[in-house]
């Protein structure tokens, strides 16, 4: 749709349109605004207006979004986009929140997230293999069990990875050697206004924590093909990385995982805890005692401190290693520099 442009805000795809501080001031400004009575007025979709986002990340910081709206299709999710594209509503997407630091400030414009038809799955048996049709609000721990159940190989590795599928796929999420690109077979989207897409798997370029989906992409059901094996082999495998995930990761504190890419060679833990700052702390947010590439929220942490915990690991690690650590978490909403 003309008038639509995209902005990069904090290392995270933000779908953006130019003069929209106005507009959502105007929009907050009154719950009848013309874009929210129209909001308002479609099918299978929740609103609400200033919604606070911690409840909805697992590091539990962060202020509200103006626009958060779930929807429950794949028509409605078009028709919003639409929608938005034409009131010139910024755009961000919002998976189950395992990796992301929404900031304090909150979030301008709309923060989609998908429901209802996403959450759906389907398996079709194709001889030695099993190809799954998984929406994107999908949880990948569910989707995980369900596998190793079926006797279905290949995710074990995702087993305690937090995020829906549709994350998992944007972040090519990943452990223990394996990452979700050696499963994906294809990808249903939509474009930032709203235009339906196919990716097939020669179509991706897959690479460390990035599926390099062109911005502002809502990815919404994926299909993954998995190998069919016996169902004690998967389960025994899943049982070893569970007992591996728990000795290695803080747990008890809300958290958003890695806060760092790993450095090629070399871990952001190893060199986070080398440069001193295991257990640092600033606020209520800590270094964990554990694994310091993972940043813990002790109890009302301000998103403002985890940032300013990860500036400090950032520029002691560079100045004691010379190594640039770049973050896998990604940054929403409004920020101060
Ligand atoms: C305790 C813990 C352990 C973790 N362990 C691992 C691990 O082992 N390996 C690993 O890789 N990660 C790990 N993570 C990080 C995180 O769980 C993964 O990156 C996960 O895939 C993110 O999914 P999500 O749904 O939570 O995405 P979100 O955090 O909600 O979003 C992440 C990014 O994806 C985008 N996004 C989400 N859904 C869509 C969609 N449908 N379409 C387009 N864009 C979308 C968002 O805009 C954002 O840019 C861990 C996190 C925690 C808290």
């Amino acid at each position: 749709m003309a008038g639509c442009g995209e902005a990069q805000h904090s290392g995270i795809p933000v779908f953006h349109h130019s003069n929209s501080i106005v507009m959502f001031a105007m929009a907050i400004a009154s719950d009848e605004s013309p874009l929210v009575r129209e909001l308002k007025s479609m099918p299978d979709l929740k609103l609400k207006l200033a919604e606070p986002l911690a409840r909805y990340t697992s590091m539990k910081v962060g202020g509200p979004a103006d626009y958060f709206i779930a929807v429950e299709n794949g028509a409605v999710l078009a028709a919003v986009l639409q929608l938005l594209c034409r009131f010139d509503i910024a755009v961000s997407l919002l998976g189950n929140g395992s990796n992301v630091l929404v900031s304090d400030r909150g979030v301008r414009g709309a923060v989609i997230r998908l429901a209802g038809e996403f959450k759906k799955i389907s398996w079709q048996d194709e001889g030695d293999f099993v190809r799954v049709q998984v929406g994107a609000a999908y949880a990948v721990t569910l989707l995980v069990r369900e596998a190793a159940r079926k006797g279905c190989a290949g995710l074990e590795f995702a087993e305690g990875i937090p995020g829906s599928v549709g994350g998992a796929l944007v972040m090519n999420a990943g452990a223990y050697g394996s990452e979700f690109e050696r499963v994906v077979e294809q990808v249903e989207a939509v474009s930032p206004t709203g235009a339906p897409i196919m990716f097939t798997r020669a179509q991706m370029t897959f690479s460390y924590r990035d599926s390099h989906l062109p911005a502002g992409t809502v990815a919404t059901r994926v299909t993954l093909r998995l190998r069919k094996a016996e169902a004690a082999e998967v389960d025994s495998k899943l049982r070893a990385l569970v007992g591996k995930r728990k000795s290695s990761q803080p747990s008890g504190f809300p958290n958003s995982g890695s806060m760092f890419r790993n450095p090629s060679g070399d871990y952001a833990g190893r060199l986070i805890e080398a440069a001193g700052l295991k257990g640092k702390r600033i606020g209520q947010a800590q270094i964990a005692a554990r694994h310091a590439n993972f940043i813990v929220n002790l109890g009302g942490a301000k998103a403002k401190d985890v940032r300013r915990l990860m500036a400090l690991a950032q520029a002691e690690v560079k100045r004691q290693f010379g190594v640039e650590l770049i973050a896998e978490v990604k940054l929403l909403g409004e920020w101060e520099e």
